[in-house]
């Protein structure tokens, strides 16, 4: 099925989920353009872990719809196996594999899936460390590597897939204050090169810099969407306002 470039690259429409009898997406509409970047902010238990692991189903949902790059997702595993190759993640506790190297890591992915022979998956992934500034720890494990360091080999291991859309759920938080720094600077770059990205995070100087739109959720619904100018400085509701009192 061919796509039309202009049409948006996730559409959510009116998106429910509950975990037992806990309605956790309360009806969430949102849509990101190709080559946006969206920072979804919100305070901690409002949904937005749930809501962006829907986006490449990691987490089902019981009601309405989320189309990704034109699929829509479902029950339907071919449908998943298709968006996971396309949708890139990145975690808060980086999730690195242990046992293997950094390279080991990067090339795993690929290799497993058939997108690349062993051989290019390995100069892909030294182009992807070279990328986000790490060349020389290819073949050290993640335990021997700074916070810092082990975030930017799961962005580069993410990247190796080549996906369409990164998904970052506070990439930064897990972070000591002087190794935040060089993980935005890649998200940043990332940003600008016209990756679509989806970052939850409440870094508002990155929002500030690189997002098309600033959302805020709040108890399973988005409150507020808008361009950062207007949502840093002049939102227009007050649980937005309220919010910004708390991470200003
Ligand atoms: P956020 O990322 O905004 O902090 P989450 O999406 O992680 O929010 O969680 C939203 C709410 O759903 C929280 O109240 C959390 O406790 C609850 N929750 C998250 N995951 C589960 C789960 N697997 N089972 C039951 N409740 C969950
Ligand atoms: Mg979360």
């Amino acid at each position: 099925m061919a796509i039309s470039e202009e049409a948006p690259i996730i559409i959510a429409e009116d998106v429910h989920k509950w975990y037992g009898g806990f309605h956790v997406l309360r009806g969430v509409s949102l849509t990101v353009n190709r080559g946006e970047v969206l920072v979804l902010m919100g305070p901690s238990g409002s949904g937005k872990s749930t809501f962006i692991r829907t986006f490449n189903a990691l987490e089902t949902y019981q009601q309405g719809m989320i189309e990704v790059d034109g699929i829509t997702l479902s029950h339907d595993l071919r449908n998943i196996e298709a968006i996971r190759k396309d949708v890139g993640m990145v975690f808060q506790q980086f999730n690195l594999f242990p046992h293997l190297t950094v390279l080991q890591n990067i090339t795993l992915a690929p290799v497993w899936s058939g997108k690349f022979s062993k051989t290019k998956a390995q100069t892909v992934a030294m182009q992807l460390l070279e990328r986000v500034g790490i060349l020389e720890q290819a073949n050290k494990y993640p335990g021997q590597l700074s916070g810092g360091q082990q975030q930017r080999v799961a962005i580069a291991r993410a990247l190796a897939m080549q996906p369409k859309i990164m998904l970052f759920d506070e990439p930064t938080s897990a972070l000591d204050p002087e190794m935040v720094r060089e993980v935005l600077d890649v998200m940043l770059t990332l940003a600008k090169d016209g990756m679509t990205m989806v970052v939850v995070t409440h870094e508002v100087g990155f929002a500030r810099e690189v997002a098309d739109l600033v959302v805020l959720m709040d108890d399973g619904l988005l409150v507020e969407a808008a361009k950062p100018n207007v949502f840093f400085n002049h939102p227009q509701e007050e649980r937005t306002h309220q919010f910004l009192s708390q991470i200003l």
